[in-house]
């Protein structure tokens, strides 16, 4: 099975980057959207994970995320990988707490009951709103959206998602763990 492992902010969160892009959505030759039902901040992807690593991996995932605090983040921006010019996920950026650190530690833990195809390339943070089957110029839309700013948000918890590919992508949470009380201050 697919999986990996996600962030998904509040409704209220989501509502603003709905607002902010629905001019766009659909309004782009190359772009297809994703429905909001999908939206998710992908933390780690593990790739094709054997069905007996399930139960290691639920275990070793559920100890990795209570050692981390609750983590106070916010959107603030929109971008394109590989690059606004060359773009093939148009996506909202963030910034905030450290995910950084609570991603490798569940890469870590995920490596260790087996999950091996985990990705190893740099993380960035960010929630994919569309995707361009080729490579496109996206300025005047990253242009358009300039000056958004979230309003910040905690995420509490981390989601273990299986993703089945086809004409439609299917996601199904798995399981949801609670990131520990956030540090004071
Ligand atoms: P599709 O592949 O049909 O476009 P998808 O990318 O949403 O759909 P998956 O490929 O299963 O579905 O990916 C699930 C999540 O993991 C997505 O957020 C995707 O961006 C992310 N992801 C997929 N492959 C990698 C990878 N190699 N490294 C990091 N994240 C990945
Ligand atoms: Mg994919």
């Amino acid at each position: 099975m697919r999986l990996f492992a996600a962030l998904v902010p509040p409704d209220e969160v989501l509502d603003e980057i709905e607002t902010a892009i629905a001019p766009h959505v659909g309004q782009v030759p190359g772009l297809r959207w994703p429905a909001r039902a999908t939206w998710h901040i992908t933390l780690a992807f593990f790739g094709e994970v054997p069905e007996r690593v399930l139960p290691d991996l639920q275990v070793r995932l559920a100890r990795a995320v209570a050692r981390h605090s609750a983590l106070d983040l916010a959107f603030d921006g929109f971008g394109a990988f590989s690059s606004v010019r060359r773009a093939r996920v148009f996506w909202a950026g963030m910034s905030g707490g450290s995910m950084t650190r609570l991603a490798d530690s569940v890469k870590a833990g995920a490596r260790r009951a087996g999950a091996v195809e985990t990705d190893e390339k740099r993380f960035h943070p960010h929630l994919t709103l569309a995707r361009a089957k080729h490579e496109q110029d996206l300025s005047a839309l990253v242009e358009s959206l300039a000056g958004f700013t979230g309003s910040p948000w905690r995420a509490e918890s981390v989601r273990l998602v299986s993703s089945t590919l086809g004409a439609q992508v299917r996601y199904e949470s798995l399981a949801e763990w609670a990131l520990a009380p956030p540090e004071p201050g």
